[in-house]
Formats: C-alpha cells, structure tokens, sequence
C-alpha cells in the first residue's frame, strides 16, 4: 500500500536548483535509504516534505491526503515526523522533560509519566530521566532526539544523518534501535553518509545528485 507520495518536488534559490523535479513513492512499512554528495539537496528535500520551508512545486501526499506546503506542525499530527542533522533538545531541560514538551496528551499526569518512562527505556535513557539534556554525550541525544520522534507517533519518520557525529559502538547501538523501531511499525525513510551502516539496513536507496534523483532501486545496484 502507498503510504505517501512526492511528485515533482522542485525547490528554486536564486539560480539553484536546490531539488530539480524529484518524484518518488514510499509503501507502507518500507525502510528507504536517501544517500547523495554533500549540497546534493538531501536536507532541503525533507524540509519541503515536513513543512519547515515551502516548496516552488509538488504534490506530497500522505495517507491519501495532500500535505503540501502545511506547517510543520499539522504535518507531525499527520503522522510524518523527522529528525535534524543536529540534534535539538532544550539543553536546559531535562531528558524526561524534552519529551514531556513533545507528548501532548489527554492523560493523566502520573500515565503520561508512565508512559514517557517507557519511551525514555525503550530508547535506552530509562537511568538516564532527570540529567539535563545539554550534559548528554552525542550517541544519547541522538536517542533522545528518537524518543522525541517516538513521542509523536509516527506513522513515517524521515532521519537525517542520525549516524552524524557518532562512534562505530553509537552507530551499531542506535542502528539496532531503528531496526526495532522499523519492526513495531513505522516506515523509515533515512539521509546518511555512512554507507557501510546504512546499507545493513534498508533494502532500497533513492541517490540524489545536483537536486535530481538519479537511482531508485536496490542497495547492491544503486
Ligand atoms: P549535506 O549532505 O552536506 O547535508 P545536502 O544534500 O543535504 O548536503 P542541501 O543542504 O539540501 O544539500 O543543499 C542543496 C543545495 O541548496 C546546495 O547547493 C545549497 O547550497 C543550496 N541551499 C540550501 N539551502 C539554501 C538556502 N536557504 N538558500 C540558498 N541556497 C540554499
């Protein structure tokens, strides 16, 4: 089933043509690799899909409906979340409450607790709940930074370059977390660098090169 669609997503700066025409769609449940060179327009592409700029044209649909050019916001209640290349977690707040801020909800504040613990274990910062987040090593506010995603129940996350920044021990660790979080449901769509990672997960690669996709298929033919 396809779960979401990008047709012809074009975004113009000046005389750059940051992302040139991309179309591409994503099945349910898939977990889809974005690799490209650096200025390639990897990034600028999932700021058109989430909404953090507006694209000069596309279609984005999601669940059947258009998400075009809406706030970041009202695309998160859609279900599409993503991650930044730098983590952003309010440094002067806790790791319990960074995702506190994120989990709206209508439960009571002893089950929301409840269930954040059980994000915050699932992620692996359960001992870590009331150190400030701007104390964490990189490999933890990358976990953080996926409780936070998790938090808002995606239904396709869009990663990019969670691998940035991270020890060959992070990486492992935080890839067994995806792969986790890609078997309890939720469609992955991740940009990275690190290849050799990247390639252990998923099992088709978009390339970009100079805004335009260039290669849809397979890891060992991409
Ligand atoms: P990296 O792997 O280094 O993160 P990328 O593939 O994510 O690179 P983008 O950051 O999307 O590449 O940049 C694509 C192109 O668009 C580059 O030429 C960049 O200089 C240009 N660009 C991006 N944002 C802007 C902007 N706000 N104004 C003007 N040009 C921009």
């Amino acid at each position: 089933m396809t779960m979401f669609q990008v047709e012809n997503l074009t975004k113009v700066y000046g005389k750059v043509r940051a992302v040139d025409d991309v179309s591409f769609s994503i099945q349910k449940g898939e977990f889809v690799g974005i690799i490209g060179p650096n200025g390639a327009g990897k990034t600028t592409l999932f700021h058109l899909i989430s909404g953090v700029q507006p694209p000069t044209s596309a279609k984005v649909i999601l669940n059947n409906e258009e998400i075009t050019g809406k706030a970041p916001h009202l695309i998160v209640q859609k279900g599409l979340t993503r991650t930044f290349q730098v983590p952003r977690p309010f440094q002067e707040l806790t790791v319990h409450e960074n995702v506190e801020i994120v989990k709206s909800s209508k439960l009571s504040v002893h089950e929301q607790a409840k269930q954040i613990d059980h994000l915050l274990q699932q992620v692996g910062l359960g001992s870590r709940q009331s150190q400030l987040a701007g104390s964490l090593p990189q490999g933890d506010l990358r976990r953080l930074e996926m409780a936070r995603a998790l938090a808002t129940n995606p239904d396709l996350l869009l990663l990019d370059e969670p691998f940035a920044g991270l020890n060959t021990a992070e990486i492992e660790s935080l890839s067994e977390l995806l792969l986790q979080m890609h078997d309890e449901g939720i469609t992955i769509i991740i940009i990275e660098h690190k290849l050799k990672a990247l390639m252990k997960m998923v099992k088709r690669v978009i390339a970009i090169n100079f805004g335009q996709l260039i290669a849809d298929d397979i890891p060992q033919e991409v």
